[in-house]
């Protein structure tokens, strides 16, 4: 069982399998060409699994695989049929813009994936090519109905941005219940790399937004997410809403990072991480697993960011391309 120096127990790995993306999302990358590789040292699929067996033995239940856009790794569904093959009810996942869906959907269900979380932050052309610097909608779209089609359980991620896509918050949300897909609302978390010029919106005013048409049910927690669940009275609907800026999760975090070139990151919001590349490479997985438990006894508290105007100290210098979100 892995505890963290809190007494939380730690379930949930996320794994970042590149930093690279075909975006340019304002809030993540927005001043990156679209020319530009990052210098990785990526890790490779059986030094990531190494480790991953090693987690899995010890107590990780639930594991999502994010980037970058983690589809421009090739042969991603290999990696996960590994995963999958080592522990088939392991709880597998994968967050993705779902750019390239259409074209390997099938392979990933195939492979043993799980569900998806896609991100839809317009469903307007224009506004989703000013987010994404990149004319993306009809691809997105397409990914969404072919993963659908082959039948992997979807979510829908959506970052509302004031003046950009507020005015979308219900549009999206009748879009997912059209199909039966769940939307979670991310307030906008502030980090150096984003446009500083954008505005998120805080999650009591996303909620204010659809209590203009809707009345809505608070529900709880979905478990140890840091998603919290609401009900349209109206109609049923359920949605999410993923508020950081409240830190009320952080008590029952479960999570840990893994990047790409084998940094652990105990949280998302602080620069502290520890690498388990070397041993990994020597296949030291004793190395490996005493690297897991230094992280696990740091873990931090709770993040910094602030419900407070952004103030330096509320403004993360992690970059989410690289940790995964
Ligand atoms: N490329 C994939 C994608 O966009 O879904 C996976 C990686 S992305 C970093 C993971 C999630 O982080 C996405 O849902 C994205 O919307 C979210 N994200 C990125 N930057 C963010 C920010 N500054 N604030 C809130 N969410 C952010
Ligand atoms: Fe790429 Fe995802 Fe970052 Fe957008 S949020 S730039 S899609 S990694």
């Amino acid at each position: 069982m892995l505890i963290d120096g809190h007494g939380r127990k730690v379930t949930y790995l996320r794994v970042s399998v590149t930093e690279r993306c075909n975006f340019r999302c304002q809030y993540c990358m927005p001043e990156k060409p679209f020319s530009w590789v990052p210098k990785e040292n990526l890790l490779s699929f059986e030094e990531l699994f190494l480790f991953i067996k090693r987690a899995i033995d010890e107590g990780i239940e639930k594991i999502r695989i994010t980037g970058g856009e983690p589809l421009l790794r090739e042969d991603l569904d290999t990696f996960i049929a590994m995963i999958y093959d080592y522990k088939p009810d392991i709880d597998l996942a994968l967050t993705t813009n779902g750019y390239l869906l259409p074209q390997v959907a099938r392979r990933l269900k195939t492979a043993g994936l799980k569900r998806l979380n896609i991100s839809l932050d317009s469903l307007r052309p224009e506004t989703a090519k000013a987010i994404a610097q990149k004319d993306v909608l009809s691809h997105v779209l397409q990914g969404i109905d072919e993963a659908l089609k082959v039948g992997l359980g979807i979510k829908i991620n959506m970052v509302p941005l004031k003046g950009i896509n507020d005015d979308e918050i219900l549009d999206v949300m009748e879009y997912c219940r059209e199909r039966d897909i769940k939307v979670r609302y991310i307030e906008y978390m502030e980090n150096r790399h984003a446009n500083e010029a954008l505005r998120g919106m805080h999650g009591k005013e996303i909620l204010a937004k659809i209590k203009e048409r809707y009345t809505i049910k608070a529900l709880g927690r979905e478990g140890s997410s840091p998603s919290f669940n609401y009900r349209i009275e109206e109609n049923g609907y359920e949605f999410g809403l993923i508020d950081p800026h409240k830190h009320d999760f952080c008590e029952s975090c479960n999570r840990i990072r893994l990047t790409a070139e084998g940094y652990l990151i105990p949280c998302l919001y602080f620069d502290e991480a520890m690498s388990i590349a070397e041993h990994v490479k020597k296949g030291d997985v004793e190395a490996a697993a005493e690297v897991l438990a230094q992280v696990l006894r740091d873990k931090p508290k709770e993040n910094r960011w602030s419900e407070e105007k952004p103030n330096e100290e509320a403004i993360s210098s992690r970059a989410f391309y690289q940790t995964g979100g």
